[in-house]
């Protein structure tokens, strides 16, 4: 069944999504070569537990941390600890917060340090495709036109969008109906109507489409050892728009004071 939000609930919503991206751009500021996923991982739960909420992720299925970071074949789900980033890794960085009974999910992949014109180009490619899912989400259409226009977009590079993992709805759970898949059919699938409220994360592969997973259970991997990127914002349908609860402008704040 699929809950629709009402305007408040839709409210606190937007507010876990933008501690989502205040928390990645506090993330942001440490990504640099040298320093391990674990740090991160410490640095977000730091911070989201300093804005009284609680890290979504943490014991969610049992995942040990606040953050899923995925460094450069880990297409998502990567368990922070001891890897040390190095200059020319992309590492995707996925945070979770429940505030106030509702939970905020937001993804955004960073580079580390110089990364090569192709990892740049898969990046900023990954992102259009999540802006060109997110026009697609109006009232009316379906859950089919979303994954189609990102496909659509991608493919034409030679990427591959990643079938075995999908977006989904959101609110006082991670992860509600509908299922939201990177790929598909126009007019096909759930309709999209006032009070939906979904994450849509495509995760877009340079090679294959075919992942693979560690026997630590959670960490999902290219088959090909081939980079993957991944972005995820979390949107409201309402009935003349759509609004964009995260954000990802604070991120983008520090990502361009460091340049
Ligand atoms: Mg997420
Ligand atoms: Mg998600």
């Amino acid at each position: 069944m699929i809950h629709y939000k009402s305007n408040e609930e839709i409210e606190l919503l937007r507010l876990s999504s933008l501690l989502v991206g205040k928390t990645l751009a506090e993330v942001a500021r440490h990504i640099k070569p040298g320093v391990t996923t674990g740090s991160l991982d410490q640095i977000a739960e730091t911070f989201i537990r300093d804005h009284h909420a609680t890290p979504a992720f943490k014991g969610y299925g049992g995942f040990p941390a606040s953050l899923c970071v995925s460094v450069n074949d880990v297409v998502v789900h990567g368990i922070p600890g001891e890897q040390v980033l190095q200059e020319g890794d992309l590492v995707s960085v996925d945070c979770g917060v429940m505030m106030n009974g509702y939970v905020g999910d937001s993804a955004y992949t960073f580079a580390v340090g110089e990364v090569t014109p192709e990892v740049k180009l898969l990046m900023e490619r990954t992102k259009e495709s999540l802006y060109l899912g997110i026009q697609a989400a109006v009232a009316g259409k379906r859950v089919g036109d979303i994954g189609f226009e990102i496909q659509n977009y991608v493919e034409q590079f030679g990427y591959s969008v990643v079938r075995d993992l999908v977006g989904h709805g959101v609110g006082k759970s991670l992860h509600e109906k509908p299922e939201v898949p990177n790929y598909g059919r126009r007019g096909t699938g759930v309709k999209l109507q006032p009070g939906l409220v979904i994450c849509i994360e495509p995760m877009i592969n340079l090679g294959t489409r075919s992942v693979t997973q560690d026997r630590d259970g959670w960490t999902i991997r290219t088959s090909d050892g081939k980079p993957s990127a991944h972005y995820e914002h979390a949107i409201a349908i309402r009935e003349t728009n759509t609004e964009i609860l995260s954000s990802f402008e604070e991120i983008e704040k520090v990502l361009e004071s460091q340049h």
